[in-house]
Order: C-alpha cells, then structure tokens, then sequence
C-alpha cells in the first residue's frame, strides 16, 4: 500500500534469517545469542510464574524492576532516579523508541538521526509525524561529523535519537563527542531519546557514558535499556526507560494505549538480573571482547578486511579483497546459498541514496563452535 507503513519491506533480520533457514546456513545475521543467559536469572521468571503472577503488572512496571532499574542506574552512573516517577518498563527497547517517538513528537517535527541506524527508527519517526535529519557517519572510522551534526539542528528540531554503542557501526561514543551532542541538544532545547541497549557490551576498557549524565541533559533525556542484550534473552522483550518525569509522562501515554504492560515474570527475572554482581557485567564483556577477537581472526585469515568493533555484538568486513564482484545484499545472499554462512548486508541500515555497499555485519555472541563452523565454511568456499 501507500500508507506510511505499507510501503517497507520485511526487515533485514526476518528475510536474512529465514533465508537462513531454508539454506541452514550458520546464521551469524540477525543478532541473538547462543548463550542461553543466566540460569538465575531465568529461573526467577519460571518460579514467579509458577508462584502464580500472571494478571495484569501496573502500567509502569513491577515495583520490584522500577526500583532495580533506579538502582542500576545509580551503580553505574551515579544518576539519581526515582522510581515511582521516573522508570517505565516496555514490551522491548523497540516498543521504548516507539513510546518515546509517538510521545514526544508532533507531525512537523525533525528528527535527527546518525546514520547507519538500526531499522525501526525511521519507520517510526515517519509514522508519528516526524521529519527525519539524516546525519551520516563514515566508515571505517565512524567519526562523529561535528559540523554536519550542528548543521542539522534547528528551530524545527524537537528530539535527537541516539544509539550507543551503536549497532551495526559497533562504535562507542566518546565523552568528548558525547559533550558536543549535549551541547546542541540543550542550545537548541530539543530532546534526547538514547538507545542504549548495548550499554554493558563495550570492549578494550572503554567506558559506557550515558547522554543522560552530562549538564542539561536529565531533564530532556528518556535512556533505554533492555534485557534481551544485557542478559542474552533476546526473545523476552523487556525494556526500561528513565526519564525525568515531565519527558515521561507524554511517553507512558503512548505506552498506556499501545501494549499497557509486559509479561510480570520475565519483569521479575529482569529486576533479579540488574542486581547482579560487578563480575556478571565485566563477564559479559569479556566473554563477548574474546568472541569478537576470534570471529575477527578468522575473517582476516579468510581474506576480509574487518573494522574495528568498540562494542555491541556486530562486526563489519569489507568483502572486497575476496574479489566478491556485486552488492552487499549480493553478498549476504551469496554466502547464504553457496558457503552455508548467513550476515546481514550493511546498506541495510541506510535510508536514501550513497550507502556503502561492500560492507557485511557478522555477529559474534555465539558458541566457539557455531563460529568455527562459519570460518570454515567461508574458509572453504573463498
Ligand atoms: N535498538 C538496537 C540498536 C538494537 O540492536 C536492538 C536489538 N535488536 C533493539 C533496539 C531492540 O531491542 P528489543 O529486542 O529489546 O526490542
Ligand atoms: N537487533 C538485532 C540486530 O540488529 C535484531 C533485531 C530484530 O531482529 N529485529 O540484529
């Protein structure tokens, strides 16, 4: 149709994956974990659903999250928060970006957005109204384009959206780029909504810093969380927001009409795994920053040559050297078929003319054994 919505395609992830399925390829695409996450953790959501809490949770959430979620919050950030006013729990990051969009923009609005950007933001931005400001980074360095970020705000602006680490660029935002983006938020009065779902999977020592801790910026900012990544239960769909309570409530709207609440005990096996000690989230890092350098060594022995990766589970290679003759979609396509090994193509995360198209996003929060099967097959097949 040609409806706002009607006109996109399945998402990258749903075609490549069940690409990958009909192929049975090794599907290092879409990201989610072999890991199963922590047995605790999940044994939580089983016995609180066992114990009996199956109705309807209040509308922000389980006390039990909220308060995990401002402590948490407190832990590693040092931000004071309070729960009652200031936590929502969603069905998702995902439901939290449209929650925020629907509840902070009106038709007319700009929006500005970094790109390469994860799929759902456009569409949603698109669907509320809202004129999206399209900033793009450059590989391989994935320099933040002070000039163009600045040259992106004004009068119309209402709301930056943020993501970092930023998925599939894997780049982590630095203080310094985190202060000038601070800046032109509250020069020019506008909101921020940050994505920061991969915010416990950053790598080689480099800091996490949330947007939402730098002068000006608590009260505009909504920063979002999720379980899926932060203890590898991608399927549970349990997202937190904290937001000062005035940028709340617009959003608790949207989220009121929309899903109205999540499922009690994967909230409660949620709030048990943010209270989880230091060596669980340095584990995370750690076990993903050893992944990362395997599936990296690999792909370079193959031929690729393969771009940093500070954070997130995803890193990119250009498949040029292996003298790969088509597009990056060509190439996601091809691997799939032919080596038994599925990525996602890169391009897949730009709107509009000039994407890169010889960039293919592998993930790496499997098993040794998942990628040693994909080197492999792409070591055979090149
Ligand atoms: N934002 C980014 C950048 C992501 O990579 C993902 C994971 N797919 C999401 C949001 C969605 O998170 P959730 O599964 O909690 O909805
Ligand atoms: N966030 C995951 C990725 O980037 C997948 C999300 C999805 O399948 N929609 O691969």
């Amino acid at each position: 149709g040609n409806s706002v919505l009607g006109g996109y395609a399945d998402t990258i992830f749903e075609q490549m994956s069940a690409l990958a399925r009909q192929h049975q390829s090794v599907n290092l695409g879409q990201g989610f974990p072999d890991d199963p996450g922590p047995e605790d953790v999940r044994r939580q959501a089983a016995e609180y659903l066992m114990t009996g809490h199956n109705q309807y949770p209040p509308m922000l959430g389980i006390p039990e999250l909220r308060q995990a979620v401002a402590a948490h919050n407190k832990r590693f950030y040092g931000l004071d928060v309070d729960w009652q006013s200031e936590v929502m729990v969603t069905s998702g990051a995902t439901e939290a970006l449209g929650d925020c969009l629907f509840g902070l923009i009106e038709p007319g609005d700009e929006v500005v957005v970094l790109e390469p950007l994860y799929d759902s933001y456009v569409p949603i931005v698109r669907r509320a109204g809202g004129i999206p400001k399209f900033v793009r980074l450059q590989p391989p360095a994935w320099e933040l384009p002070r000039e163009q970020l600045a040259a992106a705000f004004g009068p119309r602006t209402k709301l930056l959206l943020l993501n970092t680490p930023m998925n599939p660029a894997a780049k982590v935002f630095t203080a310094d780029e985190l202060a000038f983006i601070a800046d032109l938020c509250v020069r020019h009065d506008v909101f921020a909504v940050c994505d920061e779902v991969y915010e416990h999977i950053t790598f080689d020592g480099r800091p996490h810093i949330p947007l939402m801790t730098f002068p000006g910026m608590r009260e505009r900012t909504a920063r979002i969380g999720s379980s899926g990544k932060t203890f590898s239960v991608t399927g549970w769909k349990v997202g937190y927001i904290t937001a000062a309570p005035a940028v709340l409530k617009p959003i608790l709207k949207s989220h009121q009409f929309v899903t109205f609440t999540t499922p009690p005990n994967l909230q409660w096996g949620t709030a048990h795994g943010l209270r989880k000690d230091d060596a669980y989230f340095a584990g995370l890092a750690g076990d993903l920053q050893a992944k990362r350098d395997y599936l990296a060594k690999g792909l370079r022995a193959i031929g690729f040559d393969v771009m940093d990766a500070q954070g997130t589970y995803f890193i990119t290679a250009d498949f040029r050297p292996l003298g790969f003759n088509g597009t990056d979609e060509d190439f996601c396509r091809h691997i799939t078929v032919e080596a038994g090994v599925t990525a996602v193509p890169l391009s897949a995360f730009y709107q509009g003319q000039g994407a890169p198209q010889h960039f293919a996003r592998f993930c790496f929060c499997k098993h040794d054994a998942t990628l040693d099967a994909a080197i492999d097959r792409l070591a055979r097949h090149f």
